[in-house]
């Protein structure tokens, strides 16, 4: 069987398409230019013919993924769309974020309607930004879980700075699946993965320091900080296990048309003590705060994303070591 996986060369695709190719099925990587390729041959050198790409060049126009669906060595039976823009800086909000997001969700959908013959079921990966009310903030006592909806519009969010418009993409791009879902209702079944933060290590490691995508850049931005940042999301889940949670999704049945919220709790302060005890080499580098200090804020409940998929959860501790020995040996520590 074959995987077709959307924005192969992200970050958390890359975990994905790793966990796929070990488990024996084949890939197929969509990116947006030939050139974006190289790095994701690179990473999975060593898998040979099991990866394979295909060019989409705009992932709002339903036919250019015909070519995604064609010729493929074994049948595509599956997608994963991960790829959404993910940029907090923005110049235009509904052209460089809210229409791509959901003008690509809805393209993905429409083109495993056309050429998607053999798919048997889409994971797409949303984000805990699709449950989450920004404008609630820390919102102490309040426990999110499948049944939350940011309650954003397009309206409000186009003219909202660039992180709540962010969130609001994901938001938007996710409802317009669902309602897409109950108005065609396709032969192939529909899950979503809604991740907070995705931490945790790069495939192959870090290459390029001065880009880095938006989750390991606020992670690195900590360090030579002298005060602990202020909360942005309180969750986070490590890209080892959100590929896992990906995988699990395609393989379990009787879960069409569910939202799975992938994470638990994350803030700044517990990164900083876990970075202080886990990598010595980084204890002068991180801000101290006030150790074992968690600030009040709402919970995440990961829990039916244990029970359901299956997965198990990376702790906080662990997935901060293992991403700030990156920086280490990036050589930017
Ligand atoms: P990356 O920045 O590494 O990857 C984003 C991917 O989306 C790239 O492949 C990128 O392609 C593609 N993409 C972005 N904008 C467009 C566009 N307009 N047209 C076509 N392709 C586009 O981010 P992550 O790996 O962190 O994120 C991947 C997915 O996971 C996204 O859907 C994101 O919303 C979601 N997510 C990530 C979280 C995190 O903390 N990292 C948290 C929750 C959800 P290109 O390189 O060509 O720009």
């Amino acid at each position: 069987q074959t995987i077709l996986v959307t924005g192969a060369n992200s970050y958390v695709a890359s975990h994905i398409i790793k966990l796929a190719l070990d488990k024996g099925y084949y890939v197929r990587g969509t990116v947006r230019s030939e050139r974006s390729t190289a790095g994701v041959r690179e990473k999975f050198a060593s898998y040979g013919d099991k990866l394979e790409f295909a060019i989409v060049p705009d992932i709002t126009k339903p036919e250019l993924f015909e070519a995604a669906f064609a010729n493929s060595t074994k049948p595509i039976t599956g997608v994963m769309n991960v790829a959404s823009p993910f940029v907090m800086d923005v110049e235009d909000n509904k052209r460089d974020l809210l229409d791509p997001a959901i003008g690509g969700a809805i393209a993905v959908l429409e083109a495993i309607k056309s050429y998607g013959t053999n798919v048997r079921r889409l994971v797409n990966t949303s984000s805990f930004a699709c449950m989450l009310d920004i404008n609630a903030g820390a919102r102490p006592g309040y426990t999110y879980t499948e049944a939350d909806w940011n309650p954003m519009s397009y309206e409000e969010a186009s003219t909202a700075p660039g992180p709540v418009a962010y969130c609001a993409s994901k938001a938007l791009a996710e409802k317009a699946i669902w309602d897409w879902v109950a108005k065609e209702k396709p032969s192939f079944e529909v899950v979503v993965m809604n991740p907070p933060w995705v931490f945790g290590p790069h495939i192959g490691g870090i290459k390029d320091m001065a880009h880095l995508n938006e989750s390991t850049h606020a992670l690195y931005s900590v360090m030579g900080k002298t005060e602990i940042p202020p909360l942005d999301f309180g969750g986070f889940v490590d890209a080892r296990t959100l590929a896992e949670a990906h995988v699990a999704a395609f393989e379990k049945e009787g879960i069409d048309g569910e939202r799975f919220l992938v994470g638990q709790h994350f803030d700044y302060q517990s990164v900083v003590d876990a970075v202080r005890a886990e990598v010595p080499e980084l204890k002068d580098k991180m801000p101290v705060g006030t150790p074992g200090k968690i600030p009040d804020v709402y919970s995440l409940d990961g829990s039916k994303a244990e029970r359901v998929l299956g997965i198990k959860y990376i702790s906080l501790a662990q997935s901060m070591k293992d991403s700030y020995l990156q920086f280490v040996e990036a050589g930017s520590a």
